[in-house]
């Protein structure tokens, strides 16, 4: 029979019963002990024993993590994706009856603000839906932002995901289209939870002190409302905190930028290789020379979002060109100097602070004037300089206090009387009972007494067993261990009294006044935001100078129009990873002639030559110099791409339906203004097919969407539908056959190459000896049948 379960396990039962998606810390005293399924999940995760609360039939599993740990066991649960619920006892212990308990915060993938990666954010989506679509608002508590996207279709959806790249999801409760949206988001490996409001518009005036959304641009936008409420609503039940870090919110829509599609991200390699996902050699990996996090953060942001307001790209680009004549060495150097305000500020506001975070708000204050002296002036004016705050936290708070706010030690000598006297009596206190060993020594004759401390007994003397003898009675023995006796004198013990307590009373004293300075600081959050921001600005700026200056960059000239005149252009990440000199770089000329077919051979560099045409505008449209001996761009409202076969089983499409996709996405979605890179259309299929799909493609581009694109292809046919075209041209990798063997010179050039060497290639794969000379033999033959023009080519070469 199951024995009674104990109150203190209802009282478990109950709380446990609230939180069932989490992994819940139950305090008890000097631990957090996880129970049943919990348990199980928790000692297999962390790594620590599985004990047994109960035997037999009432055995229920159990372990436990040290409280003054806890932070990195939460780390590693959060890490895999699990919400850990932090129950804390709120009664004193040594009150009669259960101990009250409540959880006090749940700590979430996207919440754990004791462990981020400073270059990203760690976001949390909120999704609603309705008749025109999805809103998805983006929260990262560490920094304070908040961001609300807005998306027609399930696949823009998508894209701002991608783009955003949160940690977790929480969706509106009954959201339509559920599965669909719990699909993508167990796809991209997301914590899910589903969260539910009323009132969304209320919530949201009622946080930012508004009367009406205008300013925010959501007004009239029910879902962005309903989003932006409930990831509010969602983040606050979990941290317990009314969340007033967060002060702004942003709309994405803007006819200033246009956001990359998830495809473009992906192809382009922004944040990884398509290969072997390697960061290092990605776009951001060799861009990416940021000297502060919230730098990386920011041109995250903009590489995923390019303008395409020409006088605001022009400003950035006039930043960077003043930079560029600047010393920006000197400005990275003092900008390593200072730390990630956004989040400390954030840290002081939900309850995390601790007296280090004051530390680096003044380590990065005092470098402001530095950083105001080495910055382009405009920008420095933007930089509030704080410096009243600065001499408050100055005069208050050590250069090396504690970590812990608990610990004294935190505030300056002379600050407050208080702790002065405080401080003195401890350290007589500490003085004294140093004396008193060799006072007692004297008085004893024994020499090796000692005196200790321990947190049963408090101070004590020691005295090996075999002067025990010589101990005079005033002493009053309190512990017997195996050498020695430990005694304790009504001397000792009032000095100890009033050491502890002065202790007891510093340690408090000090943490109220350091509450009471963080609540100072944080009256500046606003104006420390903003000096967040602005030193991300400037590093992000300097950052682009700076990385012209070491990878020989130019300033792009920037119009509206379709002009696109690319000489000299590179590959900015090819060119790092090839030895110095061998990239070649090419050129790029379209003006009338918006159409670029390329053909060549594979291997000759078509691939790399439309990622690099189109790195290039995106680049200049975040505001960068770009990887070219001069640059003339037309801005685009929007970059495609379609290159090689990606792998997409994840989506369990076959590879000619993602492609076909893919396409029909383009070609809905392009205008005039925007860049396509098209590579190798209709490959997934039969020739015949293939070259139907293609050719009409090219056809629909040229007559219709009139936009600048390049168009690489095996397919031959399509060189003579592109010569009769009025805007189109014929482009090709150039190989070079007079020593007999042909060298790929990856080299573009205006004309059309109709042979494929294909066999060529397979041998510089290593395809063993005798299969390429057969090959050879077959082509040769097959050559010399007669067969239809166009396909057969194709074949043959
Ligand atoms: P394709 O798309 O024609 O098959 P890729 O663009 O994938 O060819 O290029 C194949 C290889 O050729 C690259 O991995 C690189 O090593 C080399 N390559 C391409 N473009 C260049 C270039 N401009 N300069 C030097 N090497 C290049």
């Amino acid at each position: 029979m199951a024995k009674k379960i104990t109150p203190m396990m209802q009282q478990y039962n109950e709380i446990k019963s609230k939180y069932p998606d989490c992994i819940l810390f139950f305090r008890l005293g000097d631990f957090y002990e996880m129970f049943g399924d919990d348990a199980v999940t928790g000692a297999k995760i962390l790594d620590i024993t599985l004990t047994s609360r109960e035997k037999g039939e009432d055995a229920l599993p159990m372990c436990g993590v040290p409280y003054h740990s806890a932070e990195g066991y939460v780390a590693k649960l959060t890490q895999k994706g699990y919400k850990v619920a932090i129950c804390e006892q709120v009664s004193d212990p040594s009150d009669p009856g259960i101990v009250q308990r409540e959880v006090i915060r749940v700590i979430t993938p996207g919440t754990n603000i004791n462990d981020i990666d400073g270059h990203s954010n760690q976001f949390v989506v909120g999704i609603a839906d309705g008749k025109s679509g999805y809103a998805a608002t983006f929260c990262d508590v560490s920094t304070g932002e908040m961001l609300v996207g807005r998306a027609a279709t399930l696949a823009d959806l998508r894209s701002l995901l991608a783009a955003y790249n949160p940690k977790e999801l929480v969706a509106v409760a009954g959201l339509s289209e559920h599965p669909k949206i719990y699909e993508m988001a167990q796809n991209q490996g997301l914590t899910l939870s589903a969260h539910s409001l009323s009132q969304p518009k209320a919530k949201l005036k009622k946080h930012f002190e508004v009367k009406t959304l205008n300013a925010f641009g959501i007004e009239d936008d029910p879902i962005a409302i309903h989003s932006a409420a409930l990831t509010l609503s969602y983040l606050e039940s979990v941290l317990h905190t009314d969340l007033s870090n967060i002060k702004q919110l942003t709309l994405l829509a803007s006819d200033d930028y246009f956001d990359l599609d998830q495809t473009t991200i992906f192809n382009l390699e922004i944040f990884h290789t398509i290969r072997d996902f390697d960061r290092r050699n990605s776009l951001l990996g060799v861009i990416d020379q940021t000297a502060t996090a919230a730098g990386g953060r920011l041109l995250r942001r903009w590489v995923i979002r390019p303008l395409k307001n020409l006088k605001k790209l022009q400003e950035r680009l006039d930043y960077v060109a003043q930079f560029r004549k600047m010393d920006v060495d000197r400005l990275r150097d003092e900008l390593k100097v200072t730390y990630d305000v956004e989040r400390l500020v954030s840290r002081l506001s939900l309850g995390y602070g601790n007296p280090r975070d004051l530390v680096q708000v003044k380590q990065t204050l005092t470098a402001i004037p530095r950083i105001k002296g080495l910055c382009v002036p405009k920008l420095s004016r933007g930089l509030p300089g704080l410096t009243t705050l600065l001499g408050r936290v100055e005069k208050a708070i050590k250069d090396d206090p504690p970590i812990s706010r608990r610990d004294a030690g935190i505030f300056n000598d002379g600050y407050n009387k208080e702790i002065d006297e405080l401080r003195l009596l401890l350290g007589e206190g500490k003085d004294f009972i140093a004396s008193l060993k060799e006072q007692e020594i004297g008085a004893t004759g024994i020499h090796n007494l000692k005196i200790g401390f321990n947190k049963v007994f408090g101070y004590f003397i020691e005295v090996s067993k075999g002067k025990v003898d010589m101990v005079p009675d005033h002493y009053i023995r309190k512990q017997t261990l195996t050498s020695s006796e430990r005694y304790i004198t009504p001397e000792l013990k009032e000095y100890e009294e009033k050491v502890l307590s002065a202790e007891d009373k510093l340690k408090a004293l000090e943490d109220s006044l350091f509450e009471k300075m963080i609540q100072d600081v944080l009256n500046y959050s606003e104006e420390l935001m903003k000096l967040a921001r602005q030193l991300a600005l400037i590093d992000t700026l300097s950052s682009f100078a700076y990385l012209a200056k070491v990878n020989r960059y130019s300033k792009p000239v920037l119009a509206d129009g379709s002009e696109l005149k690319i000489v000299g252009g590179r590959h900015p990440v090819l060119e790092m990873i090839m030895p110095p000199g061998s990239f070649v770089p090419n050129n790029l000329q379209i003006d009338s002639k918006y159409f670029k077919l390329i053909t060549g051979p594979n291997m000759g560099g078509k691939s790399t030559y439309l990622r690099q045409c189109a790195i290039i505008v995106l680049l200049a449209q975040i505001g960068s110099y770009v990887p070219a001996d001069s640059a003339r761009i037309g801005i685009v409202d929007q970059i495609y791409s379609r290159v090689g076969a990606a792998d997409n089983l994840a989506r369990g499409l076959s590879t000619f339906m993602v492609e076909m996709e893919e396409t029909a996405y383009i070609l809905r979605q392009a205008t005039s203004q925007s860049l396509l890179i098209l590579d190798e259309i209709g490959r997934g299929t039969s020739t015949y097919d293939g070259v139907s799909i293609a050719w009409s493609v090219v056809e629909h581009i040229h007559d219709k969407l009139k936009a600048r694109t390049l168009f690489a292809t095996h397919y031959h046919e399509l060189i003579q539908v592109v010569d009769n075209l009025a805007s189109a041209e014929n482009l090709s990798v150039i190989v070079d056959e007079e020593s007999g063997e042909p060298v790929f010179l990856h080299q573009i050039a205006k004309g059309a190459i109709d042979k494929s060497y294909g066999v060529h290639v397979a041998k510089l794969a290593g395809l063993p000896d005798e299969v390429v000379a057969r090959s050879l033999q077959i082509l040769t033959d097959l050559e010399k049948e007669i067969m239809a023009p166009g396909i057969s080519k194709e074949i043959a070469s």
